[in-house]
């Protein structure tokens, strides 16, 4: 019988592509199709409803309940029309992902038939079982239980037959227990001090909105080779496995044409994300062989990250069709690129302006220099908590590895900006300011067109790209709103900062341009430390950093400490983005889910160890006993079964440290099982259990070597890489 492995290869060579439907060549035809956005509403709804909704929207007002009643049976017609028989609240807890309790729309009545109804108490409110959520000891301690609440700002949209409507995810004494509410008064606190602070420039300007463009990467293997590898399937990486005799090295996947399967899947799955108004626009390979990336329009935030969050599961599901299965891993294979997820963020004003924009006269370079500086002087002054952000037990595989962005949180903003920047803080401020306005001696040129693909430095985790910073470091996996909420939190706090330092120097009575050159001058000077243009992977970098007095901590529980550091809790209690309570809860939900991957990890691997890799190797081994036992039998001398037992040999040897080390991981994770205090767990397991994945594994590579390739139960790299 031949092993599972070759059946998922048969399977693989079985494969054929599915026809790919696109409801028209004219995407506008069909974009958004699936959503109950602003046309749908204007349609569905009286003038007088719509208007309400929008002013709710807009405003953030709470919406009165026979409105809700309206928008409801609104939502319900519309979504009956497109065959949805059910409807759920569509929430994002802490475990990651995004949750669904799913109701059907008819209700029995008295007389025995059924009517389809939904409420505007359903659409308003649910109450999900939410005891089965991580809660971080918040319910545990006030029994609280959890509800869902209408999000009018992300629109209602259809999934699978049923109507999806985004909620927040809040315990009944008011903790959030969801990415989203954090997330929104993150954003509000930004819109309140970029408003403010833009009013010095222009007092027309009445909302600002941060915007986000995600590239998300990822990788493609067959659903068959996926099934045969349990590593895979139960933690979404390969715990073992040799690297393939060709990985990267030729770097011929980034330009290489995308292959045929992949294309389908991929034109299937952007036809699916664009009807539910996911403004998916760019695809093509990356770097490493199945690995792949796509990017969708930036839009407002809270938009971007629930179409991102939307976008992963629908990833998965169409991906099912096309008999493969999405890695969204950050790290799911060893000794290639790991994945990340890009998060272009800016600025921009209701009046359509692009805060990070540098404009063509000094009065909109100031304005721009304003909130870039402000931007990396909040980034400074705050790298812990976004390094605290990105933490993850996945992307520790990037960032403490010198491949992805470096657990250090540097900046880069190309050798034109710096000099813009080096240029300020040397030169004398002109008070003339406002007599002459050609005497503008504080702000150097600044040219129009920074963007300039030759001046990307890929290996930055905080890089400015022409009109936008670039997050790079966050894991693909990741839920953006848990960096997003903290950077626009720190920008926020800072540009408070700075408004009560010009204001101060305004009363103390210098013209408003200049006291807005001062601070900008100054902080350019404080946050200079963490401006870095060099190569990130670097060795020297490191050693610099330390100088520079930059952190640099590469594991997840001891850079989580960031989240309960009094610098962090002032920050949050004069933001009120997070109380100290949902900071702590936190705090030890993201050790909790640190420490269980880990303790998922470390039993695969005993499993995989002793039942499937060290058998395969005996039942090798047994074959060359087999053969060395005959040759002796027929009287040839030992040489002729030399290697016959030396390959026995180096298997008995790979076998026993397999065995022994498997049984210490155990030993080790039993004591770590015993540490009470959440945080020293998690950084037991981190050093003393994991490391034994590393050495298991070196031996069970060696096996895969050594052991005859028919009997290898496990698909190897050079299978799962390579999309046939
Ligand atoms: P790259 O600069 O990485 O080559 P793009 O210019 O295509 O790629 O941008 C990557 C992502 O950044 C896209 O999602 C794009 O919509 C987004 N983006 C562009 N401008 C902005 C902006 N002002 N704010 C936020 N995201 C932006
Ligand atoms: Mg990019």
């Amino acid at each position: 019988m031949s092993n599972i492995r070759f059946q998922a290869l048969e399977a693989v060579l079985t494969r054929t592509i599915p026809e790919v439907k696109i409801p028209s060549p004219k995407i506008s035809d069909f974009f958004a199709a699936n959503v109950f956005d602003k046309k749908k509403m204007k349609e569905y709804l009286s003038a007088e409803a719509y208007q309400g909704i929008i002013n709710s929207i807009e405003d953030g007002e709470p919406i009165p309940r026979d409105l809700a009643e309206q928008v409801a049976s609104a939502m319900r017609s519309w979504a009956m029309g497109k065959g949805a028989t059910h409807y759920t609240h569509w929430f994002q807890p802490l475990t990651g992902s995004t949750a669904e309790k799913h109701d059907a729309f008819f209700e029995p009545t008295p007389d025995g038939s059924a009517i389809e109804r939904f409420s505007g108490d359903a659409l308003a409110q649910q109450e999900p079982d939410a005891s089965s959520f991580p809660s971080g000891g918040i319910r545990n301690t006030f029994e609280a239980r959890g509800y869902t609440a209408w999000d009018p700002s992300s629109p209602a949209f259809i999934m699978a037959r049923t109507l999806c409507i985004p909620t927040v995810f809040v315990s009944y004494t008011g903790e959030a227990l969801d990415y989203k509410v954090p997330l929104l008064k993150a954003l509000s606190a930004l819109d309140n001090a970029a408003v403010d602070v833009c009013h010095y420039f222009d007092k027309s300007i009445e909302k600002v909105n941060a915007s986000l463009g995600i590239e998300q990467e990822y990788f493609l293997v067959d659903i068959a080779l996926f099934n045969a590898r349990p590593d895979l399937y139960l933690t979404g990486r390969t715990l073992f496995g040799h690297m393939s005799a060709k990985n990267q090295q030729l770097e011929d996947h980034y330009f290489g044409s995308i292959p045929e399967r992949v294309y389908a899947f991929m034109q299937d799955m952007e036809t699916e994300a664009l009807l539910l108004g996911i403004p998916l626009k760019t695809r093509h390979n990356e770097v490493a062989p199945s690995q792949f990336e796509c990017a969708p329009i930036y839009e407002e935030i809270n938009l971007a990250i629930d179409h991102n969050q939307l976008l992963m599961d629908l990833m998965d599901r169409v991906a099912r069709r096309h008999n493969f299965k999405v890695l969204l891993h950050e790290k799911p294979y060893a000794g290639i690129n790991g994945s990340g997820k890009h998060n272009n963020w800016s600025m921009i004003t209701d009046t359509g302006k692009n805060l990070l924009s540098p404009g063509k006269t000094p009065k909109n370079n100031l304005m721009f220099l304003t909130f870039f500086v402000n931007t990396i002087r909040a980034v400074y002054e705050h790298a812990d908590l976004l390094r605290a952000s990105i933490a993850s037990v996945n992307n520790d595989h990037r960032l403490g590895a010198n491949e992805a962005p470096p657990a250090i949180i540097s900046i880069f903003l190309g050798s034109q900006l710096s000099d813009v920047l080096d240029e300020i803080e040397t030169s004398r401020i002109s008070k003339k300011i406002k007599e002459d306005p050609l005497l503008w001696q504080g702000i150097p040129k600044i040219p129009q067109i920074l963007k300039d693909n030759t001046d990307r430095n890929r290996t930055s985790p905080f890089a400015f790209t022409g009109n936008k910073f670039e997050l790079r470091a966050v894991g693909s996996s990741a839920n953006s709103a848990s960096p997003m909420t903290i950077l626009n939190l720190i920008v926020a706090d800072q540009l408070k900062k700075f408004k009560y330092d010009v204001d101060k120097l305004i009363k103390k009575g210098e013209k408003k341009d200049v006291a807005l050159l001062i601070v900008i001058k100054k902080y350019i000077k404080e946050s200079k430390n963490i401006r870095f243009e060099g190569n990130g992977y670097s060795e020297e970098w490191e050693i610099e950093a330390q100088s520079r007095g930059l952190a640099n901590i590469k594991t997840s529980p001891k850079a989580l400490d960031a989240l309960l550091s009094d610098k962090t809790e002032l920050l949050f209690e004069e933001t009120g983005v997070f109380t100290k309570r949902e900071a702590h809860a936190r705090h030890e939900i993201l050790l909790d889910s640190f420490y269980k991957k880990l303790q998922i990890e470390a039993r695969v691997i005993g499993e995989l160890g002793m039942n499937i890799i060290i058998p395969a190797a005996i039942a090798y081994q047994s074959k060359l006993v087999e053969s060395a036992k005959g040759l002796k039998d027929l009287g040839l001398n030992a040489d002729t079964y030399k290697a016959q037992l030396d390959i026995i040999n180096k298997i008995a040897g790979h076998i026993n440290f397999i065995k022994s080390n498997i049984e210490e991981m155990v030993d080790a994770r039993k004591k770590a099982n015993t540490i009470e205090d959440i945080r020293e767990k998690a950084i037991d397991y981190d050093e003393k259990v994991k490391p034994f994945f590393q050495s298991i594994r070196y031996h069970a590579d060696k096996l895969e070597q050594l052991v005859d390739d028919s009997l290898w139960p496990l698909p190897k790299f050079r299978e799962l890489l390579f999309i046939k």
